[in-house]
C-alpha cells in the first residue's frame, strides 16, 4: 500500500482533531493514494456504523481509514467486516496519530507494508 507523505499528514491531523471521537473516510488514488473523503458514520474499536447505501460512488477508491481513541491499531472484528467490503486497502490510525502509530491491512484484515511516497 502507497500513500503520499501529504495525505498521510492530513488524515493523521483530522484523526487528532477528531480525538476523542472516531473519524474515518475513504481513500482515492491510483496506484498511489493522494486523496481521501471523510465519511460520517460512528467508528467506535467495537462497532463502525456508517451508511454505506448513501455514500457518493467514488471512481479512485482504495479502501479505507479510521482512527481509534486509543493506541490501539489493531482491527476488530467489526472492522475486519467492513474491511472486507470496502476495498483494498486500509490504515487505523491509532493515539497519537504520528506515521508510526498508524497500521495498514488488506481486505481480509490481515497487516500489510505501508510505504509512503515523498513529492518529487
Ligand atoms: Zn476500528
Amino acid at each position: 500500500m502507497k500513500i503520499k507523505q501529504r495525505t498521510l499528514t492530513d488524515i493523521l491531523k483530522v484523526a487528532e482533531a477528531f480525538y476523542p471521537s472516531e473519524i474515518g473516510g475513504l481513500l482515492l488514488g491510483d496506484e498511489v493514494i493522494d486523496n481521501y473523503v471523510l465519511i460520517p458514520g460512528r467508528y467506535t474499536p467495537r462497532s463502525v456504523s456508517v451508511k454505506l447505501n448513501q455514500l457518493p460512488i467514488y471512481v479512485k477508491k482504495k479502501g479505507t481509514f479510521h482512527s481509534h481513541p486509543s493506541s490501539n491499531a489493531s482491527p476488530s472484528r467489526a472492522d475486519e467486516a467492513f474491511f472486507s467490503k470496502m476495498g483494498r486497502y486500509h490504515l487505523i490510525l491509532a493515539k497519537p496519530y504520528n506515521k508510526e502509530s498508524v497500521k495498514a491491512y488488506n481486505n481480509r484484515g490481515e497487516e500489510t507494508k505501508l510505504e509512503i511516497v515523498n513529492e518529487e
